[in-house]
């Protein structure tokens, strides 16, 4: 097993666009690290540097103590599980997994022996003489899945590998992927766009945006603590609703009301942002007047959507909570539950 690091880790392509601008992160021994961000932000970049499917233009790529930077993919020690699969058609699903450790020479009762024991783990037992045609989406997925666990590599590294299965299916692997990896204690690098894959599987969860890191902490963290309003907008569903705002003596003004918050040192009457979680919000009756326009209902919960001046806000309630398209409630956010960005480099700010 190894920790994984980057290291001012940057990548120009030719032609001279630059993806990756000296990135730089520890990925601990056996953690689950989670790149997320939006296309083109330059996780796929990322990863294919740290697979050597793609040259470095600047900083280090360590596997436990080792530069790779020069080192063929195949001798990375890594196994990569693509988006698409990669599996060979032609091939059962037993040759399938078995492929990768006949080209290394592996003996072939070594290699009987991790592959069923790979098949037992996932499931595919009864599918090991089956062609790719043959299954299902998600069984295919975890052949895939086999195939990098048979290899015992020291990483493993996924590209949006749930990204072609239905949302049912997709709730179910990221379980899965994850139980197994926990299992195996193998250091991970998950690459995907959706922030809820993202909060639910990482130990380390990396915000990506315009090829540059934007926050690096546990989903928790990140939820209760965003470092910038993309982070807060990006992580979180529904998303954190941003107001405009005025600083005040030991708060903000925000609708017509003062509010407590952390002004960070601004000096009273500076417009900032203020971030609001929909399910940081309560109905109280002596609270800010809101007017309901439309109720999305959810079953568990109910979102009430409508405007605080001149913002759209989303207000996340429990089911059989009363207010009704149409309806003016208060609304009182938790204590504590305001966060204040910099209304012009998007900071945050206390
Ligand atoms: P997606 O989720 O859409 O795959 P991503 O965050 O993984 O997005 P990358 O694929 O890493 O993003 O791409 C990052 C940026 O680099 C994009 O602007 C992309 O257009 C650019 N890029 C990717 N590959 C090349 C290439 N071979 N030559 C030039 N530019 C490239």
């Amino acid at each position: 097993m190894a920790s994984l690091t980057l290291d001012r880790l940057g990548k120009t392509y030719p032609g001279g666009f630059t993806a990756v601008h000296g990135i730089s992160l520890d990925v601990p021994d056996g953690a689950f690290c989670v790149l997320v961000g939006p296309s083109g932000c330059g996780k796929s970049t990322v990863l294919r540097m740290i697979a050597g499917l793609e040259t470095v233009s600047a900083g280090d790529i360590r596997i436990g103590a080792r530069v790779v930077n020069q080192v063929e993919p195949a001798a990375r020690d890594i196994a990569m599980v693509f988006q698409n699969y990669a599996l060979y058609p032609h091939m059962r699903v037993y040759d399938n997994m078995a492929y990768g450790l006949r080209n290394r020479g592996t003996p072939k009762a070594e290699i009987e022996t991790r592959v069923r024991e790979a098949g037992r783990m996932l499931g595919l037992d009864a599918l090991l003489d089956r062609y790719p045609r043959q299954l299902s989406g998600g069984q295919r997925q975890r052949v895939a899945m086999g195939r990098a666990i048979v290899r015992k590599p020291q990483v493993f590294l996924f590209d949006e590998p749930l990204s072609n299965l239905d949302a049912k299916l997709r709730v179910q692997m990221r379980v899965e992927i994850r139980r197994l990896q926990r299992q195996l204690g193998v250091t991970t690098v998950y690459v995907t766009h959706d922030q809820v894959e993202a909060m639910t599987m990482a130990d380390v969860l990396v915000v990506m945006n315009g090829g540059r890191i934007e926050q690096v902490g546990t989903p928790l963290d990140i939820y209760r603590r965003p470092a910038s309003r993309y982070v807060a907008t990006f992580i979180g569903a529904p998303p954190m609703n941003i107001l405009p705002a005025e600083v005040a003596e030991g708060g903000v003004q925000v609708g017509g009301r003062w509010l407590p918050a952390d002004t960070g040192g601004l000096a009273p009457g500076a417009t900032v942002e203020a971030g609001l979680r929909p399910e940081a919000l309560h109905v109280a009756p002596d609270g800010i007047p809101f007017r309901v326009a439309f109720v999305e209902e959810l079953g568990a919960t109910r979102l009430l959507h409508g405007r605080l001046g001149e913002a759209d806000l989303v207000v996340q309630v429990p089911a059989g909570t009363a207010p009704a398209e149409g309806d003016t409630i208060g609304l009182a956010p938790e204590p504590g539950a305001i966060h204040l960005f910099d209304a012009g480099s998007g900071q945050r700010l206390g």
